[in-house]
């Protein structure tokens, strides 16, 4: 557990400790109209984190009250992220869905209570008669009516009598209340829908307010734990469960902050819109912040588990800057993943002095990477390094290849140019350099000094593969529209080159590729043949440069 104790925490171990609960039970209630995201692992996390720290249950239920926008590839991407973050849901899946007649139950209670009403205002006069943050609202005449024709008009809503917005079912509570949301609420609405579970049996719907909190009573639910959105909805969360008289154990609704990360956009509306307008390629699109996305682009659960738990849980509305998502992806990688070389924009280097073929034995990991494990690397007269890793005219500060100054090959020799071959247009196309045979990585005896060391391949045996490279999906770093997407966000490499081991030994499938970054072998297009790797992430904060 964290040490720093969130106001959640506090609250669970004071309800714990008063007796108020004996256990405690936690829910996760997406609704199921699209694939979860960082903010929905957020919610994981504090949900399933604190039902495992309090020996407690946490439901996975599916808050599934609205026909016209849920189905059931939702539902899987949703079981699938708080499976892959490691969580257990008590039971099976708990769907809202499920509760309808149960739900229906209730708002009969309260009809037959005098508590409810079925109004048949128009959207708009039922918009008009809430009044104003200034102006009390008026109640509609329809809230006159008896409770015999409310049970009556109710249950013709049900069985499909009347069209969608010819009635609604609402509480009868205040309009005058201070708080907007206590003005009557809407408790049902008719739709003629197909649910993608309910099939076409129901033809009225609960409104969020009446159906959640009735099911987080139903499943036995005491820390109803939900964003600073609902603040206002509270108070009707109580009302219902008050005049329903539900108590034992009686849930209570606790909010916090939600997450919002720069340079992307979370809400659900926007992910579907860049999925359906094919601006990304789905919804596990690496540059997105769903969950699957993170998945296919190599972010291991550890990561985004520590990534919500550094963030912590506040009560206040902020953005946290991506940085600090990428810095947990490193420091979840760093100490893990094998060193290996590849070379994105090869340059053809030929040492003229040297003939055969020898093999350097290499370690994968470094000497503060508690892991075992080493490779031969393959090496001969042709060999790749990076193109910017060779300046005729180099900076200040330039430490590699030039042709005044020598670099060493990792895991290799130290090489000198000796010249440099253009095509016609002056573009280099090759060096021709030669080697220090007393340079030998781990038996330098050549009294050379370098001031750096360069990954490179040979040409022989490297393998061509596919490398893709993600920048930010928008180039504001508070996009309110898809205009502000970053047209360069990704750059795909067709043909780098890497050193064979990668792909025959395969010690891994996340690799620190030497001086470029973290990469993934894509789960998806990835094979022997063809192989695919996504960078996850660069081995520094290079975006704040
Ligand atoms: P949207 O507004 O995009 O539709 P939502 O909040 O309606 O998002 P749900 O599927 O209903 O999405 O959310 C499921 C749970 O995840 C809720 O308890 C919600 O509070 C939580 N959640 C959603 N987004 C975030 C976020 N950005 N940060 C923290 N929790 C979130
Ligand atoms: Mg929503
Ligand atoms: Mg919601």
């Amino acid at each position: 557990m964290s040490e720093h104790k969130d106001f959640l925490r506090t609250i669970v171990e004071e309800d714990l400790a008063s007796g108020k609960y004996k256990e405690i039970h936690t829910r996760f209630p997406p609704e199921p109209n699209g694939f979860p995201h960082i903010g929905h692992a957020k919610s994981i996390c504090i949900n399933f984190g604190i039902a495992r720290d309090y020996h407690g249950l946490c439901n996975l239920r599916m808050d599934d009250t609205n026909p016209t926008t849920e189905d059931t590839k939702y539902v899987e991407a949703l079981k699938d992220a708080v499976e892959w973050l490691g969580f257990k849901w008590d039971d099976s899946v708990r769907y809202t869905s499920d509760y309808f007649p149960e739900l229906y139950g209730y708002a009969v209670e309260l009809i037959k209570m005098g508590k409810a009403y079925v109004d048949s205002l128009s959207e708009e006069e039922i918009r008009e008669y809430r009044g104003t943050v200034t102006e009390p609202g008026k109640r509609s005449k329809y809230a006159e009516r008896s409770v015999e024709e409310n049970l009556d008009l109710f249950e013709r809503m049900k069985n499909g009598e009347f069209k969608d917005g010819e009635h609604v079912l609402r509480a009868k509570i205040d309009m005058s209340a201070a708080n907007m949301k206590m003005r009557d609420p809407l408790l049902y609405r008719i739709r003629h829908a197909h649910h993608y579970r309910a099939g076409d049996k129901w033809h009225v719907y609960p409104m969020y307010d009446f159906g959640h909190c009735l099911s987080d009573y139903i499943e036995g639910i005491t820390h109803s734990i939900c964003t600073l959105e609902f603040e206002n909805n509270r108070d009707i969360y109580d009302w219902v469960l008050d005049t329903l008289g539900l108590k034992s154990p009686r849930p209570y609704q606790h909010e916090f902050a939600r997450l919002s990360i720069n340079y992307t956009v979370m809400s659900k509306r926007l992910l579907l819109q860049l999925v359906n307008e094919g601006r990304v390629s789905g919804w596990d699109d690496p540059r997105l912040p769903t969950i699957a996305g993170y998945r296919r682009r190599g972010y291991t659960p550890e990561s985004i588990i520590n990534f919500c738990d550094s963030i912590g849980i506040a009560k206040a509305n902020s953005t946290v800057d991506v940085a600090q998502l990428e810095f947990a992806i490193r420091d979840d990688l760093n100490p893990k993943v094998p060193r290996v070389m590849c070379v994105l924009d090869p340059l053809k280097v030929t040492i003229s002095n040297y003939e055969g073929t020898e093999e350097f034995d290499a370690p994968y990991y470094p000497e503060d990477v508690p892991k075992e494990g080493s490779r031969k690397v393959p090496f001969s007269k042709e060999i790749y390094i990076e193109r910017e890793d060779f300046s005729e005219n180099p900076p200040k500060g330039y430490y590699r290849l030039t042709p005044d100054q020598a670099v060493r090959l990792r895991h290799g020799y130290i090489i000198t140019c000796k010249e440099v071959i253009k095509d016609a247009d002056g573009n280099i196309t090759e060096i021709i350099a030669e080697y220090n045979p007393e340079s030998k990585s781990g038996s330098d005896t050549s009294g050379i000094k370098v001031k750096s060391a360069i990954q490179w391949v040979d040409a022989n045996t490297a393998k061509s593969v596919e490398v893709r490279l993600y920048d930010r999906l928008f180039k504001d770093e508070a996009p309110q529209t898809l205009e502000d997407i970053n047209p360069d966000s990704l750059k795909v490499i067709k043909n780098a080159l890497i050193e064979p081991a990668v792909i025959t030994d395969k010690p891994d499938e996340r690799f620190q590729f030497e001086r470029q970054g973290y990469f993934y072998a894509d789960p998806v297009d990835y094979t022997d043949e063809a192989p695919v790797f996504n960078k996850i992430v660069g081995l520094k904060d290079s975006w704040h440069k």
